[in-house]
C-alpha cells in the first residue's frame, strides 16, 4: 500500500521502519528532517500525503496533530475521498472527534488508533492498537495494524480509542507510583531494591508495568522509552477529561505534582521511571 508516515519519534520511527520491512511503499515526514531507509522523504505533511492511500500519524500531542493535519502544508490540503487517516498519537478525545469531522468533510476516513507497548513494542511489532471509529474501516485495516502490532481492539466510535488509551495510562501512572513509593519506603527500612523486585515478580503484585520498568529502575537507566514530558501530557489529558465529566481522580492529582517536580528538576526528556528518584527526594 502507499503509506505516508508522519512523525518519526521514539514510536513513529520503528513503526515506519516496520511498514517498509513489510513491503509497503512508504513516504515519511518529520518536523525536524529525518529519513528512514527504504522510504521516500517528503518536505511537508501535504507532500507526503499527496498520493497516499493511508496517512498514518504519530506525533507528540493534540497541537502537533492539529498542525500536521490542518496547519500550513497540512494533510487536509490533499485529502481526497477514500484516503484513510490513522492517528496513533495519544491526544484529547474531544479534539479527536473535531479532527475526524474535518477529515470526513473531505470524503476521507479517520481512525483514532493510539497504542500501548512503548518503544520495545514498536520495535518488535508487538503493539496493541486501541481503536475508535467505524467498524467497517477498522476491519478493513486490521491486517495493516497487525503488521505493526499483536492485537487490535476496537473500543467504539471515534474518540473511544483515545478515551480508553488515557484510561490505560491512568493505570500505568498509578501502578508505577505504587512501585516508586514501595521502593522509597522499603529501601529506608533496609530491603534491597532487587529483593523487592524479586518478591513482586513472584507474587500477584507482578504487572506489565513492573515487568517493563523494574530492570531500568534497578540499573538507574533513565534513557527515554516513554519520556516523562509525554506521561505528564497524558496525566493532564486525564485530568481535563475528568473535569469535563465530573469524575474525581484524587491519586492522579497527587501524581501530577510528583511529575511536575521531576520536570522542574530537569528530567523532562528522561523516562518517567525517573520519578522513583523524585519520590525518594520528596
Ligand atoms: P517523541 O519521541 O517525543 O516524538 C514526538 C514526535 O512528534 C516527533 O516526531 C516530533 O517531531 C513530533 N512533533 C512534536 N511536536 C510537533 C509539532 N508541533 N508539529 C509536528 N510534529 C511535532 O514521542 P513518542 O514517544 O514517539 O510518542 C509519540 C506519541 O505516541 C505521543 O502522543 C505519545 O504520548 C504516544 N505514545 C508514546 C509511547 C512511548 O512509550 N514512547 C507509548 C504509547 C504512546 P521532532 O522530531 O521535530 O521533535
Amino acid at each position: 500500500m502507499k503509506i505516508a508516515y508522519l512523525g518519526l519519534g521514539i514510536m513513529g520511527r520503528p513503526m515506519a521502519i516496520n511498514l517498509v520491512k513489510a513491503g509497503h511503499d512508504v513516504t515519511v515526514w518529520n518536523r525536524t528532517p529525518k529519513n528512514v531507509e527504504g522510504a521516500r522523504t517528503a518536505a511537508t505533511p501535504a507532500e507526503a500525503a499527496k498520493d497516499a492511500e493511508i496517512v498514518w500519524i504519530c506525533v507528540a500531542d493534540t497541537k502537533a496533530v492539529e498542525s500536521v493535519l490542518f496547519g500550513p502544508n497540512g494533510v487536509e490540503q490533499v485529502l481526497r475521498p477514500g484516503v484513510k487517516v490513522i492517528d496513533s498519537s495519544t491526544i484529547a478525545p474531544l479534539a479527536t472527534r473535531e479532527f475526524a469531522a474535518r477529515v470526513r468533510a473531505k470524503g476521507a476516513e479517520f481512525l483514532d488508533a493510539p497504542v500501548t507497548g512503548s518503544k520495545i513494542g514498536a520495535e518488535n511489532a508487538e503493539l496493541l492498537f486501541i481503536v475508535g471509529g467505524p467498524e467497517k474501516t477498522v476491519t478493513a485495516l486490521e491486517p495493516l495494524f497487525l503488521t505493526l502490532g499483536k492485537k487490535v481492539i476496537r473500543v467504539g466510535e471515534t474518540g473511544a480509542g483515545e478515551s480508553a488509551k488515557i484510561g490505560m495510562n491512568l493505570m500505568v501512572a498509578t501502578i508505577f507510583q505504587g512501585f516508586a513509593e514501595a521502593l522509597a519506603l522499603t529501601e529506608k527500612l533496609g530491603v534491597p531494591p532487587e529483593k523487592l523486585v524479586e518478591l513482586i515478580n513472584s507474587s500477584m503484585i507482578r504487572s506489565g508495568v513492573t515487568d517493563y520498568k523494574a530492570s531500568f529502575v534497578l540499573n538507574q537507566d533513565w534513557s527515554p522509552n516513554f519520556p516523562l514530558r509525554l506521561m505528564l501530557k497524558d496525566i493532564r489529558l486525564m485530568l481535563d477529561a475528568a473535569q469535563q465529566e465530573k469524575v474525581a481522580l484524587p491519586a492522579l492529582r497527587e501524581i501530577e505534582k510528583v511529575y511536575q517536580k521531576a520536570i522542574d528538576a530537569g528530567h523532562a526528556n528522561h523516562d518517567y521511571a525517573v520519578t522513583v528518584e523524585t519520590v525518594k527526594n520528596l
